[in-house]
């Protein structure tokens, strides 16, 4: 068995142009063996937690993982680190595609960026032939025509390009890394770091594929996954609708969020939003990722109006930028979904954020005189294309807007504060609490602000025994026999804490989580075990990942520790915990005291402070982290 292998890392320093390159031994590798956990290794050597996000001294960080670029479904994706301006935690923002894939095969597992290009550049890789370009041509395009102009000028069509639009030149603070011009690293505003530093874009060369350590057993992995992919009815609906097939289930639980988080119900437009309308009138194609049978990703076309080169709208998207500002109209969402992609911002936290504005114009704290004239009521499809733009750019009032519904609640003030609905400055995903405490309790605990991809979903558990057996939470011990989704137990509150480190392996390892995810009946810990071992020669168990999962949280929750934040930071908005107003829901309530009880117990569960919410110096220790607790000893 050969050992752990090294990680390739390339060092850019913008502000004296210096490119190097360097080897993390094996042996340390498979303790941070890709994604924010090797970004996190790299990024807490040298820099202060404290820096200012849009600062040069702010790193940023591109990481993929150890498995990265082997040839099986699910194994494409790219983790950006950095500390976020949205937020000011440290920031984990993920992406597929095939950026990932041809990262890895020009040789680098991470690719770490420092400092400030004096004017705009973009990064050209090709293997050991690493060039900073100037980006004069490109600087203020839109994504897509920045990747022509790019393509065009290094004479090379078949490059993968992550790129920031004008949003991340603007410095938006929820701007996004876009690849393809349709996958986006989008939450926590890399972007805004990105174009910080001056870096229009990092372009890689295409390349070849990884080849397997134990050729013939990764061969019989990749038919038995290939089956299974086949086989799986739930994978087919994903492929299909792709998530955006979930909208009219959720309204019609009663559970949709609608005119910023007022209501939870939606039943004049939830139909007229759904992934099956889209596929039934606007879908031109399914698009994948690298090797990926599933298709789940959307290519809509609206002649004259919508560029199928900006994909389409997923779930999320659906959502923030329809039932959040009450808009139904199919056309307005999915421009409003290419908009977002063209200038390169985040479309959740961009819907979020127009949704708040509604409510506080609605509410009178803001008036035409505020908005340049435009009728912020919630259902105005009218007003929701040129907000995106004046947010992109800057202008009028989407200056405001451009900093996230947390600073711009603060500025407007008057009890806008209580409009915003997110944690850690960054606003909600579109699963209420109010269904699933579960992932109410992540939004709260998560260290990069509300995310919904970062632990496993309540309704897992409300399935019959037989069919939680044949998933693979019964591999990390996850049973519950609930009839409901609204419990929060014991076991809930262990179901947070250990499908959180289920889902940390993934999102280190650089999986997607659609198909190493614990839940969905498809690859989990046995074939990722076996993932490992025919992929790379790393002879693994469930123990060893587990721990690994569990080292990237707590890096991250470290960081955030040495950053300010503690326990007080872990809190959902007040709405959260009120009676749900309206729809099949009606009275339905998250019992406060009881929901922060259990993020105590959660606490204790992860071996941190019961009084700060912070790791301890014995639970880093546990995680061979106890070179960060001396490091951050000296530093005081
Ligand atoms: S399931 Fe969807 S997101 Fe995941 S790798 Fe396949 S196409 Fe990409």
């Amino acid at each position: 068995m050969q050992l752990f292998p090294d990680a390739k890392v390339l060092d850019i320093d913008l502000s004296s142009g210096q490119i190097s390159k360097r080897t993390i031994p094996g042996q340390t590798y498979r303790l941070y063996p890709g994604g924010s956990a090797l970004g996190l290794y790299l990024l807490m050597q040298e820099m202060d937690p404290k820096i200012d996000p849009l600062s040069p001294e702010n790193m940023l960080i591109f990481s993929v993982s150890a498995l990265t670029g082997l040839p099986m479904a699910g194994l494409s994706r790219v983790v950006v680190t950095t500390k976020s301006p949205l937020t000011g935690t440290i920031a984990d923002s993920q992406a597929g595609g095939f950026f990932p894939v041809h990262m890895k095969g020009n040789g680098y597992d991470s690719i770490v960026i420092r400092g400030k290009a004096e004017k705009p550049v973009y990064l050209y890789i090709n293997g050991d032939d690493v060039q900073i370009k100037d980006a004069g041509n490109v600087w203020g395009k839109v994504t897509g025509d920045a990747e022509k102009v790019i393509r065009e000028e290094i004479n090379n069509e078949k490059v993968e390009i992550a790129q920031i639009g004008p949003g991340g030149e603007n410095l938006v603070k929820y701007a996004a890394i876009i690849n393809m011009c349709n996958r986006a690293n989008g939450r926590n505003g890399t972007g805004a770091v990105m174009g910080s530093k001056n870096l229009k874009a990092v372009v890689v060369n295409k390349s070849k594929a990884q080849q397997p350590y134990d050729k013939e057993g990764f061969k019989k992995l990749a038919k038995s996954v290939t089956t299974q992919l086949e086989n799986n009815p739930g994978v087919a609906g994903l492929g299909k609708y792709g998530t955006g097939g979930d909208v009219v289930g959720f309204n019609d639980e009663g559970f949709l969020a609608t005119d910023n988080w007022q209501r939870s119900y939606f039943p004049e437009g939830a139909q007229d939003i759904d992934g099956e309308t889209l596929y039934n009138t606007i879908l031109k194609e399914r698009d994948t990722c690298y090797a990926c049978p599933v298709k789940c990703k959307r290519v809509v076309e609206i002649p004259g109006v919508v560029d199928p080169l900006y994909g389409g709208p997923e779930y999320e998207t659906l959502c923030m930028l329809g039932s959040y500002c009450g808009i139904k109209d199919m056309q307005t969402v999915v421009l409003g979904n290419q908009l977002c992609n063209m200038y390169g911002l985040d479309t959740m936290s961009c819907g979020a954020t127009i949704a708040f504005a509604m409510e506080c114009y609605e509410k009178g704290l803001i008036t035409d005189q505020d908005t340049d004239g435009l009728k912020l009521n919630f259902g105005n499809s009218e007003v929701l294309v040129p907000l995106i733009e004046k947010i992109a750019k800057r202008e009028g009032f989407g200056d405001l807007l451009a900093e996230g519904s947390k600073r711009a609640a603060d500025q407007i003030g008057n009890g806008a504060e209580e409009f915003f609905i997110g944690v850690k400055g960054q606003e909600l995903p579109a699963h209420m609490p109010q269904y699933k405490p579960a992932v109410g309790m992540m939004y709260a605990v998560n260290p990069f602000g509300a995310d919904h991809q970062s632990s496993e979903h309540d309704p897992f558990l409300v399935m019959p025994p037989d069919s939680q057996e044949r998933m693979n939470i019964a591999k990390i011990g996850m049973h519950a026999d609930y009839d409901n989704t609204f419990v929060m137990d014991d076991d809930k509150v262990r179901f947070v804490f250990d499908s959180q480190c289920f889902f940390s392996i993934t999102d280190t390892m650089c999986l997607c989580q659609f198909l190493w995810g614990p839940c969905w009946e498809l690859f989990g810990p046995t074939e990722l075990i076996e993932l490992c071992r025919t992929g790379i020669g790393w002879d693994t168990s469930l123990f060893e990942l587990m721990r690994v999962g569990e080292r990237r949280i707590n890096m991250m929750r470290f960081f955030n520790a040495q950053a300010g934040f503690t326990k007080k930071d872990d809190k959902l908005p007040k709405r959260i915990f009120e009676p749900i107003p309206d729809g099949p829901a009606k009275g339905t309530q998250l019992d406060e005291k009881k929901f922060y009880e259990s993020i105590d117990l959660y606490y204790a569960f992860a071996g941190w402070d019961a009084e700060t919410g912070n790791p301890t110096d014995i639970t880093m220790r546990k995680l061979s982290l106890g070179w960060l607790v001396e490091k951050y000893k000296e530093v005081e």
